[in-house]
């Protein structure tokens, strides 16, 4: 499973936004955009124009890298995406929102997306009942998501646990039972990512 392995905080600075690709480190004043808050490299502080092109492929490379994809995955997504009914884009943002890894990640277990997919594929959660080590497994309504039973005894899903984050309204989670379920698929007014799809639609569709 191929991923990215190169410097993180410079994801941030290449997009021009915080990202808050690190969990609590994104919050604190270590963050390396906060800090320098400009492109990495030599030209990284020049105010050149960007074309019309430029803003699709940096909104293209910002979805990714909020959702820590590559490039072919992306856009297996977005081929999926158009053949699915409805608008494109926001096919494509739920088909990324419902991955596993990113479920994972809303339910509060992992400060950062890249986190919680590793949580995943090291195989601490069951999906209504069976082990899926998959992130990109694609979770559909009604489906239950938990932590295995020897995952919940230790120190660090106690600690997630007894710290719940604020949900999206297309998921609920018994704090009690260690559960969170998918309610409904999520629309675009249900997700809260800072991406202008329809440019990356315009982008992939020339
Ligand atoms: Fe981005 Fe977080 Fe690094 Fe700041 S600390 S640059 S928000 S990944």
């Amino acid at each position: 499973m191929a991923r990215y392995t190169g410097a993180t905080c410079r994801l941030c600075r290449r997009e021009g936004m915080k990202l808050n690709l690190k969990g609590d480190r994104c919050f604190t004043d270590k963050c390396a955009f906060a800090r320098r808050g400009y492109a990495p490299g030599q030209h990284g502080q020049s105010k050149k124009k960007m074309s019309n092109y430029g803003l699709q492929l940096r909104e293209k490379q910002k979805a990714k890298r909020i959702y820590g994809i590559l490039e072919s995955q992306f856009r297996r997504y977005y081929d999926k995406a158009d053949k699915l009914r409805g608008i494109t884009g926001e096919n494509l943002l739920r088909l990324l929102e419902v991955r596993l890894d990113n479920v994972v990640y809303r339910l509060g277990y992992g400060n950062s997306r890249q986190e919680a997919r590793q949580l995943v594929t090291h195989g601490h959660f069951l999906v209504n009942g069976k082990k899926v080590d998959i992130p990109s497994y694609s979770l559909t309504a009604n489906e239950v998501i938990s932590p295995c039973e020897k995952s919940r005894a230790t120190e660090k899903f106690k600690v997630f646990a007894e710290n719940p984050k604020t949900l999206p309204s297309w998921l609920a989670a018994d704090t009690e039972k260690f559960e969170g379920k998918v309610l409904a698929l999520p629309t675009r007014e249900d997700i809260d990512v800072p991406v202008n799809e329809t440019l990356i639609v315009e982008l992939y569709s020339k």
